[in-house]
């Protein structure tokens, strides 16, 4: 028997308290906490997801804010408008939507906005704080998005110390997602293993997690097969694959159907991580800002 961890209901209960806390810190400061999302060109899936992380923000009692700027902006420009966002008391999160047209450099983008407003968690003093801290605090750290949401469903899943000792294998080993997730993973004490294109024999590999994450951009390319019965199975893909309709559909990097009866819980794609990562963008900028007024 498999249940799905159902982001939705996860997201909605971060999200109510989050809110809560973003109306509290407004009746004290007298205004609400406030994410600025910069968007560069038309590329349409970033624009939906931008338009999502500005309504959600502002369902969450957060000023949420989005900045259009041209396909053609110059790296002057665009650095700019991160030291204007970063000189404005009343910003208290900045995210630059990846991926940036090719004349940009994301890395040079992230290293500019300051620390202490970098909601996505991916400039190298918070990915460094991340690798060096003895104990992850979400409440006093930025850290990225999709990892912590995806550590906050294993904890509702297996409890605080659940994950304590257990196997935990990430497939994945990018910066956004699998770097970061392998780290919060070996922070509660699972022994981790992370995965890559290089690995060999990856189904034996994966069979060996009672964690298994899943962070790939490969459609269904984790089989039924490669997961130990009664592991916990997190499936951070999103994959668009074709249908005979030409619509489109969206599957994970896991076969959520073969793996059904064998893992004892599941994430669904669409429905899993994916709402979790804007929960958490919320709740990071509410972090940012309650520092932020400790500071002053
Ligand atoms: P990247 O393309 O940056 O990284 C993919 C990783 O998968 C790489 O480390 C790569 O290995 C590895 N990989 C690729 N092919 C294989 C293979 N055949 N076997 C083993 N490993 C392989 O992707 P991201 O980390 O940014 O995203 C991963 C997935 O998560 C995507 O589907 C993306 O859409 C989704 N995503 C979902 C989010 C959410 O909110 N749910 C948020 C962010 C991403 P190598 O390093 O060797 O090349």
């Amino acid at each position: 028997m498999t249940t799905l961890i159902d982001g939705n209901v996860h997201a909605a209960a971060l999200r109510a308290r989050t809110k809560a806390r973003a109306e509290a810190f407004a009746a004290h400061h007298g205004r609400q906490p406030r994410l600025d999302v910069v968007i560069v060109g038309d590329h349409p899936a970033s624009r939906a997801y931008v338009r999502t992380k500005t309504r959600m923000a502002h369902e969450t009692a957060i000023d949420g804010r989005l900045i259009e700027l041209p396909e053609t902006v110059t790296a002057e420009a665009l650095l700019a408008e991160i030291a204007r966002l970063n000189a404005d008391p009343t910003v208290d999160g900045i995210l630059v939507q990846l991926p940036l047209p090719g004349h940009l450099d994301g890395q040079m983008m992230i290293g500019a906005i300051h620390p202490d407003k970098d909601v996505d968690g991916f400039h190298p003093l918070n990915v460094g704080k991340l690798y060096t801290a003895t104990k992850i605090d979400p409440e006093r750290m930025l850290i990225p998005c999709t990892p912590l949401g995806s550590l906050m469903m294993l904890h509702d899943t297996l409890g605080p110390k659940g994950l304590a000792g257990k196997a935990a294998v990430v497939v994945g080993r990018s910066n956004i997602v699998g770097k970061p997730m392998a780290q919060l993973l070996l922070a509660n004490d699972c022994t981790v293993t992370t995965a890559h294109s290089r690995t060999g024999d990856l189904p034996a590999v994966c069979r060996e997690a009672d964690i298994l994450v899943a962070a790939v951009g490969r459609p269904e390319m984790v089989r039924g097969d490669w997961i130990k019965p009664g592991a916990v199975v997190i499936d951070v893909g999103i994959n668009r694959v074709p249908t005979e309709d030409g619509k489109g559909r969206i599957v994970g990097d896991v076969a959520t159907a073969e793996a059904m009866g064998r893992a004892a819980h599941i994430t669904p794609v669409p429905g899993g991580v994916g709402k979790m990562t804007v929960a958490c963008l919320l709740h990071n900028t509410v972090v940012a800002a309650q520092a932020r007024a400790e500071l002053v």
